[in-house]
């Protein structure tokens, strides 16, 4: 079984007009303070690319990157969560906005979170592009949302399919087609 990709479900205006917003409300939560925000690779990389540009000089940003990876196949995740890399910096007494793709499940981000309350932050946010509400197996407060999606598998603006397919600057829904007949 393969993917191929299916209509847009967001345009690429619709998720600049919103990460601009979510920027001013990131702006807004945290004036006058420092920040550490850690982008999980590679999926949020897009995202974060476009959020950070939209968080104003008020708030002192640091960037920082995890790599975690899920046990699972492609399109499932298993809730087993490995670090592959770790944040550079300390974030004792920080304040931390974690920063992710997609919440399906909620395993991974629940992991983080509270991996990253463990290291005494001053705080722990979460901000999401993506949010399967339906999909959730545990409870995960996410304080910033881009948009509410139905459960369907999707790619573009970061998000992957076996690798590909995260230069799109719209987000779309794949659909699995039999191989037998795209080689037919
Ligand atoms: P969770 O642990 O919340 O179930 O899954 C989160 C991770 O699963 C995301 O970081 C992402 O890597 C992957 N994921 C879940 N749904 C999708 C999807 O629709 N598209 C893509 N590309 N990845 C997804």
């Amino acid at each position: 079984m393969d993917y191929v990709l299916s209509n847009v479900l967001i345009g690429s205006q619709e998720i600049e007009d919103r990460v601009e917003r979510l920027g001013l409300e990131i702006s807004n939560l945290y004036k006058g303070e420092d920040l550490v925000v850690v982008g999980i690779l590679k999926g949020a990389v897009v995202f974060l690319s476009d959020l950070v540009r939209f968080i104003n000089k008020d708030v002192k940003v640091v960037l920082d990157f995890m790599a975690v990876s899920s046990y699972g196949d492609s399109t499932r995740t298993s809730g087993i969560v490995k670090i592959i890399k770790d944040v550079d910096a300390s974030i004792k007494d920080k304040h931390v906005l974690i920063v992710e793709d997609i919440v399906d499940t909620g395993l991974t981000l629940s992991y983080l979170v509270k991996l990253f309350k463990e290291r005494s932050p001053k705080s722990v946010k979460v901000c999401v592009l993506l949010d399967k509400v339906e999909k959730r197996k545990i409870n995960v407060e996410v304080d910033f949302r881009g948009f509410e999606i139905p459960d369907d598998f999707v790619v573009g603006y970061g998000l992957d399919y076996a690798g590909m397919w995260r230069n799109l600057p719209d987000i779309y829904r794949v659909e699995k087609c039999n191989n037998e007949i795209l080689k037919g």
